[in-house]
């Protein structure tokens, strides 16, 4: 054994092999087993302190930090990164994730110290340009989807859904129409729809799919009534299919006296080409670090701006941006509050640079691109793995498969997506949307090149072959090529472990 320079005792085991130097470990311990709570990063000169200055609330026991200096904690910080797969190391083909490529330009607007350093309870007077900013970012979202208002504020799209379902609530409330306590949501929408309605205290009610993948028009009217709240509609739906009937839809809706809330996660696909407001939609969410490039993943931040219709401006969560200014305390019935503050300031600031970077041609183009790709995908695998909705013809933004073509091989959707890892791709959305079986749902996004598709494509072409020649091995084993193999996925959703405990040090034997 030998001692560090702070006469820490190192190499004793895989906690403190990280602390000696290999940054070729897999096993990255955590802070706590690569420092100890005994030492401290820094030489603090010992202070001579004399009488009580804190009236009995001086700390007893110790604070149990583990004392690292700079370049122990840096690196452990480093080496975990390298772990990570991200959209800065390759494709990441995620359905209905959006994971497109952050540009450079957004990071280097987020960090302007005029927006990076402002802080929350600064007097309104002193934050003029950040509220400037707002008010343009709210103004490109209104004309984006062609709709009366948006409330900047709720923080990833589901809290999105839930403040404009919450104005339907609200708007509904204003004309003593309590009694609608009915949602109605299609099979194929992404489980934050029904989980927002069910929270908000509304009954969920499916409505099929039709055998072409969109949703059933007549069902919607059978399913009308004065019962009914509101529909929660995806478009493009979470198959990668535009609603063909989401204007006779709208009107069957308002028509029945409810609201039309489209979950607008899959705006990608159309931004710049359609604006949902001209479709009947009432509100929506758009997930910013989705469609407009900021980045998210492994429960970074997000932004959910809802977007809301004439009818239902009056209810927009406050605070909101009016003609350039902060509206904290408006006329009227607006709903309180949804977040404290005012929402994400980085993501506004990224995402307006992403807008006035690309004009309102350029996020046409985008979205056309993002079109393009998954139609590339689709066509390029689409003789080899199943496509469900075939006679839907051309997608939107992503290509949907399903497992069929792996029957009999001994191989799952869920094999198949582990084998792509030791390929160097992240995997593909599986098993969603759940209305198709053993779904593989790919979303490319406009941000890759011809060859990076054809390489994706050819791995996918190259695996799909080895499944069917039955080495399925290969999938069941897999992943081989990563830091770790296959995990218990159930137990670690359903007992995490989110807290370090000491090992408890070896009992002495006995003298
Ligand atoms: C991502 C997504 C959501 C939820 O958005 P978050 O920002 O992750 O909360 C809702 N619906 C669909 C279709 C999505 O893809």
């Amino acid at each position: 054994m030998s001692m560090n320079t702070q006469g820490r005792p190192t190499g004793t085991g895989t906690a403190s092999a990280a602390a000696t130097g290999s940054s070729l470990l897999p096993n990255e311990p955590l802070l706590f087993e690569i420092g100890d709570t005994e030492h401290s990063g820094v030489d603090l000169p010992d202070v001579a302190v004399s009488g009580d200055f804190l009236g009995g609330f001086e700390r007893k026991s110790p604070l149990s930090l583990a004392g690292l200096t700079e370049p122990e904690a840096m690196r452990h910080y480093v080496r975990l990164s390298r772990l990570n797969y991200s959209i800065d190391s390759g494709m990441y083909p995620l359905g209905s994730c959006t994971m497109k490529h952050n540009p450079r330009l957004n990071e280097k607007m987020a960090r302007l110290p005029g927006f990076a350093d402002i802080h929350p309870l600064q007097p309104v007077s002193t934050v003029k340009g950040a509220l400037e900013l707002m008010s343009e970012l709210a103004h490109w979202l209104m004309t984006l989807t062609n709709t009366a208002a948006v409330c900047l504020t709720p923080k990833a799209g589901a809290h999105g859904e839930m403040a404009g379902m919450m104005a339907i609530r609200a708007a509904h409330q204003a004309t003593r129409q309590n009694h609608r306590n009915v949602v109605l949501v299609p099979e194929s929408a992404h489980g934050t729809n029904p989980a927002t309605a069910a929270f908000l205290g509304y009954t969920v009610k499916a409505i099929p799919a039709r055998t072409d993948g969109t949703v059933d028009v007549e069902a919607v009217k059978a399913a009308l009534g004065s019962d009914i709240a509101a529909i929660m509609l995806t478009n493009p739906n979470t198959c990668g299919l535009f609603e063909p009937d989401i204007i006779d839809i709208a009107k069957a809706v308002h028509d029945a006296g409810a609201y039309f809330y489209c979950d607008g996660a899959n705006f990608n696909a159309i931004m710049g080409v359609v604006r949902p407001g001209d479709l009947g939609i009432d509100a929506m969410h758009i997930n910013l670090h989705k469609t407009f490039s900021t980045p998210h993943g492994g429960g970074g931040p997000g932004a959910g701006p809802v977007v809301l219709s004439e009818a239902l401006a009056p209810f927009a969560p406050v605070p909101f941006v009016r003609d350039g200014e902060l509206v904290e305390h408006p006329e009227g019935t607006h709903l309180g509050r949804v977040t404290a503050f005012n929402g994400q300031m980085g993501m506004y600031v990224r995402a307006l640079t992403y807008m006035l970077s690309h004009g309102g041609d350029g996020l046409a183009q985008a979205a056309k691109d993002a079109v393009l790709n998954a139609n590339y995908v689709k066509a390029r695998l689409g003789d080899v793995f199943s496509v469900p909705f075939a006679e839907a013809g051309f997608c939107m933004h992503e290509a949907l498969f399903d497992d069929s073509f792996l029957e009999g091989s001994g191989v799952t959707t869920l094999d198949f997506a582990k084998a792509l890892i030791d390929e160097g791709y992240h995997p593909m959305t599986m098993y969603f949307p759940l209305v198709v079986h053993g779904a593989m749902l790919i979303e490319p996004t406009e941000s890759e090149s011809r060859q990076t598709l054809d390489h994706f494509c050819e791995t996918m072409l190259d695996l799909a072959a080895d499944a069917k020649a039955g080495n399925a091995e290969r999938f069941t084993a897999a992943p081989t090529r990563a830091p770790r193999r296959r995990l218990d996925e159930t137990r670690a959703a359903r007992q995490p472990k989110l807290k370090w405990e000491a090992p408890q040090p070896l009992p002495q034997a006995a003298e």
